[in-house]
């Protein structure tokens, strides 16, 4: 696929798209019978000078792909995204049984993926249920307020990401995320994903990806046990020997670990177990909700509302002190969703469909922490964000509800939710509350300093009626579970810790990432079974 950056058309233009497109093919010199496919990779305004200009870059798939790299010299605005393989090298090492996969999260689905796709009949191991019964759960909490710790927005088949926006961005440079969106595109995700630049599939369509993924790893010999959670460890002379799970043990020599931020149990039994773990900082904060046609106002200026731009989306940041207070994980017309796992702790997070047509923009307002807020200790730092949830879960009022409070109102510490043109969409409902009081004081007024901040990069971000709701706690892990060169953990020869829990990966796609990363060190010292 060929890009073609930098094409320049006038706001008030006719069919703007057209004429981009029109002036990509030019560039190339490409007869439109040439050419497979076009779209839209990113579009942009550029209102620097007076009159806004929207400023594309232009995807094209020629029929014949293997002419495409011919075009790469026409102009220094083309490039070319390229077909990526995943080839590993294969080990010569018998094994005695099957690998293991633990966590059906984007981690542990490539890392069985590649696995079963090179013969080696993966084990897959979830503590929550199949897709239906996951979301049949994950609304039935949403409705009534009765949690299924083993069935929630962090558990269950297709792990944390299942009940997201599903944005592909990452901010890893790995080849491999190239095979990531191949394999995405060959299970169903929007085509439009091969070539935007911000792409996100929205949670409607990731669950049937997710689904046929698994379908894949099935049909390719692999098992997948749902309902079953890794409980401990057998090991001898420091090498990984078997496992002990709620449905009985199982014998392996080798373990991909991708349990996920949220596997607060399997931490402290990894912990229990001595293996090296240390922390790894994370952020806390709130969820914010703004029109999404403000935030388009700010953005796009004159031209918000035009119906060629995108859905309009930020990302800000601010150093105060030690600490940096950002956005994160923002979903252009989302939902704030009750994200908890665990019984009396609320917390919150966010998503969209794929149409991004709701009312609300949202995206997290956290502020780092890390080792030295917890004397290195990442229990600790478990327990800070466990008392976080608790703490927001009673004031709350109980059965899920979340505080939450006007940021006019939070910039003052005045603890009220003055609504006005912003409703709050978190879906177990809002209480009133002082947000501030829940969190340690110096986190507290470093979230002040960086939302008038913002205010000053995005105008109405520190809108008097914009929403808060709290409170964030999950935005990564808070552990690491340290591995070598070869991914196996430093205390455990066979056991790899893989994805975003064992703290390698956040997001997505690095997770996607890490699991190919971990099954390839795995194949390349073992042969199948
Ligand atoms: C609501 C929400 C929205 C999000 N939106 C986005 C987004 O738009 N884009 C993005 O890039 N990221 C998003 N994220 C983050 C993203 O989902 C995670 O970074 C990603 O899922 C991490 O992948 P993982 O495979 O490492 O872990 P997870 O996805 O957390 O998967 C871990 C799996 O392991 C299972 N498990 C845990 N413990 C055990 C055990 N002991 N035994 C067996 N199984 C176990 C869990 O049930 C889970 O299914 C979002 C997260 C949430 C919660």
């Amino acid at each position: 696929m060929l890009l073609v950056r930098g094409i320049r058309v006038a706001l008030g233009a006719a069919q703007p798209e057209k004429q981009a497109t029109a002036v990509a093919l030019k560039t190339l010199r490409i007869a439109e019978n040439a050419v497979a496919h076009t779209g839209v990779a990113k579009l942009s305004v550029d209102a620097r000078h007076g009159k806004p200009v929207l400023v594309y870059t232009i995807a094209i798939s020629l029929k014949n792909e293997g002419a495409e790299p011919a075009y790469v010299g026409a102009a220094p605005c083309v490039a070319i995204a390229r077909h990526v393989e995943f080839a590993p090298v294969i080990g010569s090492q018998t094994m005695q049984h099957r690998p293991v996969v633990c966590g059906l999260g984007p981690a542990g689905l490539f890392a069985a993926l590649s696995l079963a796709r090179a013969g080696y009949r993966p084990i897959v191991l979830e503590r929550g249920p199949a897709l239906d019964e996951r979301v049949k759960a994950v609304e039935h909490f949403s409705a009534t307020g009765q949690l299924n710790p083993n069935a929630n927005i962090q558990f269950g088949e297709g792990g944390a990401g299942t009940f997201s926006d599903g944005k592909l961005t990452t901010r890893i440079n790995d080849e491999l995320c190239g095979f990531v969106t191949q394999t995405l595109l060959k299970h169903g995700a929007p085509a439009e994903i091969a070539y935007k630049q911000k792409p996100h599939v929205g949670t409607d369509l990731l669950r049937g990806v997710i689904l046929s993924i698994r379908k894949e790893i099935e049909a390719l010999g692999g098992t997948v046990q749902f309902n079953t959670c890794l409980t401990g460890l057998v090991h001898r002379n420091g090498r990984l020997t078997g496992i002990q799970t709620t449905q009985g043990d199982i014998a392996c020599e080798t373990l991909i670990l991708a349990v996920g931020h949220s596997a607060r149990d399997t931490f402290a039994m990894l912990a229990e177990q001595g293996l090296p773990l240390e922390c790894k900082p994370f952020s806390v904060g709130f969820r914010a909700e703004h029109l999404q046609t403000e935030i388009e106002k700010s953005l796009y200026h004159q031209a918000a509302g035009h119906p060629a731009l995108p859905r309009g989306e930020y990302q800000l940041s601010h150093h105060v002190g030690n600490r940096c207070v950002y956005t994160f994980c923002m979903c252009p017309g989302g939902q704030v969703v009750a994200s908890a796992s665990e019984e009396g702790g609320a917390l919150t997070n966010g998503m969209s469909y794929h149409a991004r047509d709701g009312k609300n923009a949202n995206a997290a307002v956290v502020v780092s922490v890390d080792g030295s807020d917890f004397s290195g200790d990442p229990m600790k730092a478990i327990a800070f964000q466990r008392e976080l949830e608790r703490a927001a879960y009673r004031v709350g009022g109980g059965a899920y509800q979340a505080p939450a409070e006007t940021v006019g109102s939070f910039l003052k510490g005045q603890g009220r939710l003055d609504l006005g043109r912003v409703q709050p969409t978190y879906d177990r409902g809002v209480q009133a509350a002082d947000l501030g009081s829940l969190l340690p004081e110096e986190l507290t007024s470093s979230l002040r300093v960086g939302l008038q901040a913002f205010e000053r990069k995005l105008k109405g971000y520190a809108a008097a009626d914009a929403v808060l709701t709290g409170l964030e706690t999950r935005t990564s892990s808070p552990v690491r579970l340290l591995r070598g060169e070869n991914f196996q953990c430093t205390g455990l020869s066979g056991l790899y810790p893989c994805g975003e829990g064992a703290g390698y990966a956040g997001g997505i796609v690095s997770a996607a990432v890490d699991g190919l990363r971990c099954a390839r060190a795995l194949m390349q010292q073992y042969a199948p079974k």
